[in-house]
């Protein structure tokens, strides 16, 4: 009887433990099974997008961050080669 009611619910995307009707959060992990999640890349399993590290493997999410570190090295070897070049000028007409 209680089985019939239990599998009409999807299980927790996080932990799959059956949850309860009117539990916002999962009774085992806490997490809310509604909240935008993603896969983790090294376990595979997901994670709630709000949180930096996956839950279950404990590997940092930190794709959000790469991008940023390579523009900022591109700038200032941009720079470098720029002031290198300025000066090679200066040198070679002067
Ligand atoms: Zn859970
Ligand atoms: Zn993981």
């Amino acid at each position: 009887m209680k089985d019939a009611t239990k599998q009409a619910l999807p299980p927790c995307p996080y932990c799959r433990e059956p949850l309860d009707s009117g539990h916002l959060y999962c009774g085992r992990c806490g997490r809310d099974p509604s909240a935008p999640r993603r896969p983790c890349p090294k376990c595979g399993r997901v994670t709630p997008t709000a949180e930096r590290a996956c839950w279950n493997c404990g590997a940092a999410f930190k794709s959000d961050m790469r991008w940023k570190v390579a523009l900022i090295v591109g700038l200032f070897l941009l720079s470098f080669v720029l002031s290198i070049v300025l000066a090679l000028v200066k040198v070679l007409f002067s």
